[in-house]
């Protein structure tokens, strides 16, 4: 065969999409605005309950590496109960929440210490950041978070953020920083999320107990299927598991933001990450957003974990939404739970399934009062003249 002779690969008939160019897929490095996790059982030693200082070195040289180049970079990290249970003796045994509580309060300041010592060694200056599930939720101090950050980024610091454990109560807790981390990306409009975990990615079912399950590269859209790939989570110190990271998948994807899990317990993580590309390399799997992000509001509004109430709607109304209609009174059917204006809200058609999130426009109370009537009727029933939607589309963020 002469040298200009086809390649087999070229002399097989193939479908166009084969010999097609893989279209360009992100690494590490194209990232301007960085999140990263890091889980507790990559950063405390499980035995002994210290923070793996040569482990964090490795992570904090592969930081440095990326603020050279421009990257800016925020870091969640998780381990504060982990670092605090052994100082209060609270070993052997699962923890009650409120010593969780306590053994966070005493985690974090190991820490933010440990954050300190080793980016101080790149001559890099941390800011501690503890956010509740609520100053996420509520916009004047979702937005106010973000001016924070956003200052700490212009400054040149690293902010290091943990949820505040020590406040936060059970119904009101992300619990896992999973979603915490992508609800920050989220918040800051970062482009890229990292979640380093103990495992290098998706697969088609729990590769623990299924010898057969295949790794899944990328993901482009959260489909039932995908969701359903989440098993358990894992035993131990972990909050986490595959569902909270599914979870964060369509957070950050709503905003714009691409994440990546990757196995984290080797050293230099984010350096390996750095020349794995979607289309191959090391193992990890890429959620990729759709091109055109949301708008900050919108992602906002798609990223709320707690919901105040449901609106159940007709098909038609259904139907509507869909095509990016407003929701009008006339097509909501029922109303449940107790919520006010301005509180986020389920939509759900009448087979229960979820279509849309959005800011009500009226209250739980008035809300009952107009469902099913014509925008026109609503001054004469409340006695005002309110907002003709229930929740109008800028409001609203169809799944
Ligand atoms: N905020 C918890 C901690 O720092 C961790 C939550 C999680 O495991 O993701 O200990």
């Amino acid at each position: 065969m002469s040298s200009g002779a086809p390649t087999e690969a070229a002399s097989t008939p193939v479908s166009p999409e084969t010999v097609l160019p893989a279209p360009a897929l992100p690494t590490l490095k194209d990232a301007r605005r960085l999140v990263v996790k890091i889980g507790s059982a990559l950063l405390v030693d499980s035995t002994s309950g210290q923070i793996r200082r040569a482990w964090l070195d490795a992570l904090a040289d592969d930081v440095a590496a990326a603020r050279a180049r421009g990257t800016e970079v925020v870091i969640v990290t998780s381990g504060a109960v982990a670092a605090g249970r052994e100082h209060l003796g609270l070993v052997g045994r699962p923890l009650r929440l409120e010593e969780k509580q306590a053994a966070a309060a005493t985690g974090q300041i190991r820490l933010a210490h440990a954050y300190q010592e080793t980016l101080a060694r790149h001559g890099i200056t941390v800011a501690q950041v503890l956010l509740t599930l609520e100053d996420t939720e509520e916009r004047r101090r979702h937005l106010n978070g973000r001016a924070t950050i956003d200052t700490l980024l212009k400054l040149g610091a690293i902010p290091v953020i943990n949820e505040n454990d020590t406040v936060a109560t059970a119904e009101i807790r992300f619990g896992d920083n999973d979603r915490l981390a992508a609800r920050v990306a989220q918040m800051i409009s970062a482009d890229t999320l990292v979640l380093l975990s103990d495992i290098d990615g998706l697969y088609t079912a729990d590769p623990r107990k299924d010898p057969g399950a295949a790794h899944i590269p990328v993901v482009r859209e959260l489909t039932p299927e995908i969701e359903g790939m989440a098993g358990e989570p894992p035993p131990g110190y972990s909050s986490g598991g595959m569902v909270t990271k599914i979870a964060a998948a369509r957070i950050a994807m709503s905003g714009g933001c691409r994440m990546v899990i990757a196995r984290g317990n080797r050293l230099n993580p984010l350096g390996a990450l750095e020349t794995a590309t979607a289309d191959g390399g090391a193992l990890c799997t890429w959620f990729l957003p759709a091109s055109e992000p949301s708008s900050a509001r919108k992602a906002w509004i798609a990223g709320h974990l707690k919901a105040e109430g449901v609106l159940t709607v007709d098909n038609g109304a259904a139907v509507a939404l869909k095509q990016g209609a407003s929701l009008l009174p006339a097509g909501v059917v029922a109303v449940d739970g107790s919520f006010d204006r301005g509180d986020t809200v389920i939509v759900r058609d009448e087979e229960g399934r979820e279509l849309a999130r959005g800011i009500s426009a009226y209250g739980a109370g008035e809300a009952r009062r107009i469902l099913r009537r014509k925008s026109h009727e609503i001054e004469a029933i409340l006695g005002y003249r309110g907002r003709n939607e229930m929740i109008h589309r800028d409001d609203l963020v169809v799944r």
